[in-house]
């Protein structure tokens, strides 16, 4: 199919998709963000960073342990980790485990980003401490929403498979109990408001005999109001000799503020810093455009190339990637399209078919490529450069949108679009924040990359 006969789908208004507002993809949900990396993620993320540990007494020896077996757990319990493939701890397991184990416990706050084995610890933790022949909850672990409260509940299962005794109750709303009913359940996953009611207003468990109690994804919890009052009561409610844990994937000021006030008594606090980002083993060039229509072409007669790896092209507004999409398939392609109007479902579809190489190429906004992690992307085009809501060049979103983490291996192109005199100093400002030259390219000739 020649391009030129399918140049019948009019331009978004805004030509060069820079600096207008108005309809930005509106921003995923830090609860949305979380549970579409749950859904997508289908294993542990190793990375290279150093582990960083505060304690009380900095002179007491930290154990690490480099096996489960060396943790002493229960029978069923190491019988139940095997099962899920799990052979040796991740990086702050190793650390963390044999501490959130010890006796007398302690209380810890730990943070690392997502995917490094923060939910599989504490339910391990809960899992170790109940006494399933006693029925009446001994663990509480506190989440964010309903969906993430139920994942925990999957991995809980999952691990306490063996434990035939054991069972879980969810706190979540429309999980409705009688008045003057106890619970049973050794273990209460659920939400702030609802365990709180539960707990405090109808007295259907007894907070002074919960063991261990967990909060988990701090962050995300407290960016919904009246979570962070919500948790604080509960803690309140619990027994001196209770087992405090907190765990979030970042940990700036706002969620170290909660923290301590959440985790009392001189936590252990673990930090597995993000690994930074950079633009090593990455080429990146630009082409030169004249306007929108004009990017379309280039971006269709680079596509063999961009498709023979996989690739993100990169968008300002959802309006010009449902455009840029449309032509593109018009024009004989096979691209996906990730938008921000999409239920969590199909956007984890979406990318999974993309994971999969159903589509090489997925046409994205920024927004609504929050959570994906693209590791296996080869290519990333910048149809549009990132640019702040004031219309600056944003090199930090661009840094994020091409930049790698691990030095070895892992190479990757850059190609960006640029039309007219705003994009070009963009690009230069970009360039030399970097200090990474940004070379030319023809997109009617693209040998020089091949
Ligand atoms: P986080 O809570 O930090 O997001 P998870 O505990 O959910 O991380 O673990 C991320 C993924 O890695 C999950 O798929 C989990 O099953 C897996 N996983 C966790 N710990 C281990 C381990 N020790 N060995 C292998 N896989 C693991």
């Amino acid at each position: 199919l020649a391009s030129s006969s399918v140049n019948n789908t009019p331009a978004p208004a805004t030509s060069t998709g820079e600096g207008d507002q108005g309809d930005e993809d509106k921003a995923i949900s830090k609860e949305d963000e979380s549970i579409l990396r749950k859904i997508l993620r289908s294993k542990l993320v190793t990375t290279k960073a150093d582990l960083e540990v505060l304690r009380k007494d900095p002179n007491s020896p930290l154990f690490s342990v480099k096996s489960f077996e060396a943790l002493n757990l229960k029978k069923e319990l190491l019988k139940g980790l095997y099962d899920m493939g799990f052979n040796a701890p991740s990086k702050i397991q190793e650390t963390a485990l044999p501490s959130l184990l010890a006796d007398p416990p302690c209380n810890m706050i730990a943070q690392s980003q997502s995917g490094t084995g923060k939910t599989a610890a504490f339910v391990l933790t809960m899992l170790s401490r109940v006494d399933a022949s006693k029925h009446y909850p001994q663990c509480l672990c506190l989440a964010p929403t309903y969906e993430l409260a139920i994942q925990i509940g999957h991995v809980t299962e999952q691990m306490a498979k063996h434990m035939t005794e054991l069972h879980i109750k969810y706190a979540v709303k429309g999980n409705r109990i009688e008045r003057g009913q106890k619970i049973s359940e050794q273990i209460i996953i659920g939400t702030p408001g609802t365990l709180m009611d539960w707990a405090m207003k109808y007295k259907f468990f007894d907070l002074r005999k919960i063991k261990v109690f967990v909060l988990d994804e701090a962050d995300v919890m407290i960016a919904t109001q009246g979570h962070q009052d919500q948790s604080l009561r509960i803690q309140k409610g619990l027994s001196q000799n209770c087992q405090m844990l907190l765990f979030s994937a970042t940990y700036d000021a706002d969620v170290i503020e909660f923290a301590q006030a959440v985790i009392p008594n001189d936590p252990v606090t673990i930090r597995l810093r993000r690994e930074e980002e950079s633009l090593d083993n990455i080429r990146q060039y630009y082409i030169e455009c004249d306007n929108i229509e004009d990017k379309f072409k280039a971006l269709s007669n680079i596509y063999g190339t961009i498709s023979i790896g996989q690739s993100m092209v990169f968008c300002h507004t959802r309006k010009n990637a449902a455009w840029l999409a449309e032509k593109m398939i018009k024009d004989g392609h096979v691209v996906g399209l990730l938008s921000g109007d999409l239920q969590i479902e199909q956007r984890a579809a979406i990318i999974k078919r993309f994971r999969d190489g159903k589509e090489k190429v997925l046409i994205t906004t920024n927004v609504s490529a929050r959570g994906i992690d693209v590791e296996m992307v080869t290519v990333v085009v910048n149809f549009d450069l990132p640019v702040t809501p004031n219309g600056k060049p944003d090199c930090e979103t661009y840094l994020h949108r091409i930049g790698r983490t691990g030095r070895f291996g892992k190479s990757g192109i850059a190609i960006n679009f640029v039309d007219g005199e705003r994009s070009r100093n963009n690009l230069r400002y970009i360039e030399k924040h970097f200090g990474r030259n940004i070379t030319k390219l023809d997109a009617e000739d693209m040998d020089e990359i091949e």
